[in-house]
């Protein structure tokens, strides 16, 4: 099962407890009994899975909850926060010192998306203004140094590697002395992967390791391989310093939350992900964001940067946002300024609700943002301002302006509700966007 389609089913199954009409012990059950289908579907291992149900239902004692206390909320919250527990080892994350080189080195078997996440790193690292360079310490799989090469030079980032010097050992330390004599601040060793857990491969490594000192060794591994990770990382941990793991390829495979999950268990933490081939398909990991995410809360933390980066901070729409209030307006406004951040498939993943329309997911996200705000500048300022309330006959005028359908304008009003209500703080747990842009 697909990422999305785990959010999916997991806001299905949160969902449906707003439908009933009393919340007993056999709601929860049932609750349960969904939220474990769709975690065991994404390869979840059954003892965590029965662990959290165990926590949940510790947590939740419906017979002492005070009357007019608001039970479903509370029920949500307690799942939100143990699929966040769930996911996350509790251990903090490993940060670069500005003005140092730190070194840091790749592991992990052959396939797994190291070379590729080597690059990315380097890149995110680049773009936080740290001096960057690369080391291509693989000389065991022939066109690794050239992968190294024309990756490196297409992110414009300084590389070392040899045609002919065979022992990794001797590359490795050769390049980062180098790197480290002219200051370079983050120099990442690639190293070779194989097939299998091989204990060739293992002593490998451990020579670099004890050649290079690493500050960071991050092992890499696909996510495809669901809950087997916990093995996997244990293995590698148990022969190198493993210190963080990036987790590959988590677009579009059906086991990431396996992976993920038996990773935490490990009580490593999960650095990065990765989620597609280019360079920028790399996100840092916090499993709060993560949850909210999947469960279409969207990425309030996210956004809010990101945002940010393009409104001053005195902008009125911010101003009414952080008042609980939004209007049409500040939807055409934050609409227009995410078209400006690129790329959009990842950005509307960030909003509130938004991966719950099948309709966004992928590259159709751009389309359909585009498609929204042609609509809103349809709208009369009245309407906008929130002044005006929108009728079934100016739907169908609003449609004929704008070129779209008029179920579009519906669907685009409901999306409307649904964000003021988080951002009116009413909506999901996690905050709404308005307490967080207040600070509260
Ligand atoms: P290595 O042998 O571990 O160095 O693996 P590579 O970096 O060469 O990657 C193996 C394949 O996985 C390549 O085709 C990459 O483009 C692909 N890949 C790596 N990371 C991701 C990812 O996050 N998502 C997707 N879809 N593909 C990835």
């Amino acid at each position: 099962m697909v990422l999305a389609d785990l959010g999916n089913q997991l806001s299905s199954a949160l969902r449906s407890l707003n439908e009933t009409t009393i919340v007993n012990e056999d709601t929860i059950n049932q609750l349960l009994k969904e939220v474990g289908n769709a975690l065991s579907k994404s390869d979840v291992s059954m003892s965590l899975i029965i662990q959290m149900r165990k926590n949940i239902k510790e947590k939740v004692k419906l017979d002492q909850m005070a009357a007019g206390l608001n039970k479903r909320k509370i029920i949500k919250q307690v799942v939100f926060d143990e699929l966040i527990r769930l996911l996350d080892p509790g251990v903090p994350l490993w940060k670069p010192t500005k003005g140092k080189s730190n070194v840091v080195m790749f592991v992990g078997l052959q396939g797994a998306g190291k070379t590729t996440s080597v690059t990315k790193l380097a890149y995110f690292y680049k773009k936080k203004g740290f001096s960057t360079a690369i080391v291509c310490a693989d000389t065991f799989r022939a066109g690794a140094f050239d992968q190294v090469r024309h990756n490196a030079a297409k992110a414009k980032i300084h590389y070392y590697g040899s045609e002919t010097e065979k022992d990794p050992v001797v590359v490795a330390r050769t390049g980062v002395d180098i790197f480290k004599k002219d200051g370079t601040e983050i120099i990442i060793v690639d190293t070779s992967g194989r097939h299998k857990q091989d204990s060739e491969l293992f002593e490998e490594m451990k020579q670099i390791e004890t050649a290079v000192k690493p500050d960071n060794c991050i092992f890499v591994m696909d996510s495809s391989i669901g809950q087997a990770a916990y093995e996997q990382a244990t293995a590698f941990r148990s022969s190198v310093k493993v210190g963080s793991i990036i987790i590959t390829k988590m677009d579009g495979n059906s086991m990431g939350g396996g992976a993920i999950s038996a990773v935490a268990a490990t009580n490593t933490p999960i650095i990065f992900i990765g989620t597609g081939e280019h360079l920028t398909d790399l996100e840092l990991f916090d499993p709060s964001t993560f949850v909210s995410k999947l469960l279409g809360y969207g990425d309030m933390k996210g956004m809010l940067e990101k945002i940010k980066e393009v409104i001053p901070e005195d902008s009125t729409s911010l101003k009414e946002i952080a008042q609980g209030k939004f209007t049409l307006r500040s939807m055409q406004q934050q609409f227009q300024q995410i078209m400006q951040l690129g790329p959009i498939d990842k950005l509307v993943q960030m909003i509130p609700g938004m991966n719950q329309l099948p309709q966004l997911q992928g590259n159709e996200g751009g389309l359909k943002l585009k498609a929204y705000i042609n609509i809103l500048d349809s709208l009369s300022e009245k309407e906008l301002d929130g002044k005006k309330p929108i009728t079934q006959k100016r739907i169908i005028t609003i449609a004929q302006g704008s070129g779209r359908h008029p179920n579009e304008v519906v669907e685009l009003l409901e999306q409307h509700k649904a964000f003021e209500k988080i951002i009116g703080n009413k909506g999901g747990p996690g905050g709404g966007l308005g307490s967080l842009l207040a600070g509260k």
